[in-house]
């Protein structure tokens, strides 16, 4: 029999999980709890239950998983109550407002030996799977500045997203994504986190913001959201001592550029270009690069449920480990620690 699953909260992600949980084998969306009743009709007018209180919800036998997609802010208090009734329990990003919060999570999920996890979707991204398939196939040498960036103009939408005791601002929404890509790609620790957060058109929350982390291994990353920016920059740029990988966008048209030798030498004299003279920055002949085109790879976003089941089952290892989401929720305290304080925080994550 299926496992059943309860959605508490069924506003724009809530429905999604809905949506996208009909392709996964093995588990059934039995019902949804919303505060407002309108969204609770949709979830009834969908045909799953629209139960009248969370209790009820938790109460239900057949509900065995929980997905919480509640604002930020209500994320700690679903997660525990959903434990404390004994049900494993999916929490969206970033599941807490800060890394405490996370902690008596998992501890509350450590005490009950319950599954827990975060719902990282973006990690089965396809513009992610192909940055990493082309760093880990060597493709660009040893990567040294990693640039992750997410750029839109239509500021952010009017709600929950713009006040900060809700945990609003984009370092806590699609930082936590871009944060957590990643560090689920570098195998050294955070040693440093730098951040810059504005607030240009949303006083409460950030609304764009750059943070630069440095490992421990010597590799800088660069993870940048604007709100209002009217000409983008790549989605990626990657830059490693054999060649350079741009993704210009979701679409994932890009491309890797390298050298054809690594040993280039240099004019004897000097080169004239139309910015002047410059031998450093001069471009290559183009007989000593080349350029390949980015690798194709097949993921699939419904795979995080399979392996949330598995895991239940006690198949397979979460992918989405809660200490890694605390690993994210802690570069984010710093980011918050940097940009308030003005200063670069050193730390070991
Ligand atoms: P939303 O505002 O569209 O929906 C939130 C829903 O929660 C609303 O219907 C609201 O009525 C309900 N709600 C609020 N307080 C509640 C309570 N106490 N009990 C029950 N229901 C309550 O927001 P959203 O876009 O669906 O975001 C929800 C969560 O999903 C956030 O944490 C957000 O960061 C996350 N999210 C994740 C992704 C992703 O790609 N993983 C994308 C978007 C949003």
């Amino acid at each position: 029999m299926a496992m059943g699953l309860g959605l508490i909260g069924y506003g724009g992600m809530g429905r999604w999980h809905h949506e996208n949980l009909a392709r996964v084998e093995g588990i059934e969306v039995v019902g949804a709890y919303d505060v407002q009743p309108m969204r609770g009709e949709l979830a009834a007018a969908s045909g799953i239950r629209n139960y009248a209180s969370l209790e009820e919800l938790l109460a239900d036998p057949r509900v065995r998983l929980v997905t919480v997609a509640t604002p930020n802010d209500f994320h700690k208090e679903h997660v525990l109550a959903a434990l404390a009734a004994g049900k494993h329990v999916v929490c969206e990003k970033p599941v807490g407002m800060d890394a405490q919060e996370l902690v008596e999570m998992m501890e509350a999920a450590r005490r009950a030996g319950l599954v827990f996890t975060v719902h990282q979707n973006r990690r089965w991204d396809e513009d992610y799977r192909i940055v990493r398939r082309t760093i880990e196939d060597g493709a660009i040498g040893t990567p040294f500045y990693i640039e992750s960036r997410v750029q839109g103009s239509r500021g952010i939408p009017g709600d929950w997203r713009c006040v900060r005791e809700a945990g609003g601002g984009m370092i806590l929404d699609w930082g936590v994504h871009l944060i957590d890509q990643i560090l689920w790609m570098v195998d050294s620790p955070v040693v440093e986190v730098y951040a810059h957060l504005l607030s240009v058109r949303f006083p409460d929350v950030d609304d764009n913001f750059k943070l630069l982390m440095k490992f421990g291994n010597g590799l800088s990353a660069l993870v940048q959201v604007d709100t209002l920016c009217f000409s983008n920059l790549p989605r990626w740029h990657v830059s490693g001592d054999a060649g350079t990988l741009v993704v210009d966008d979701w679409s994932c048209k890009g491309r890797v550029v390298k050298a054809k030798t690594v040993e280039f030498r240099m004019e004897e004299g000097i080169v004239y270009t139309k910015a002047g003279p410059t031998r450093t920055m001069a471009p290559r002949p183009v007989e000593s690069i080349e350029e390949l085109p980015l690798p194709k790879v097949e993921t699939d976003w419904a795979d995080y449920y399979r392996n949330v089941l598995a895991a239940v089952e006690g198949r397979e290892e979460l992918i989405v480990k809660p200490e890694q989401a605390l690993r994210v929720l802690r570069v984010i305290d710093a980011a918050f620690e940097s940009s308030s304080k003005g200063i670069c925080v050193r730390m070991q994550v």
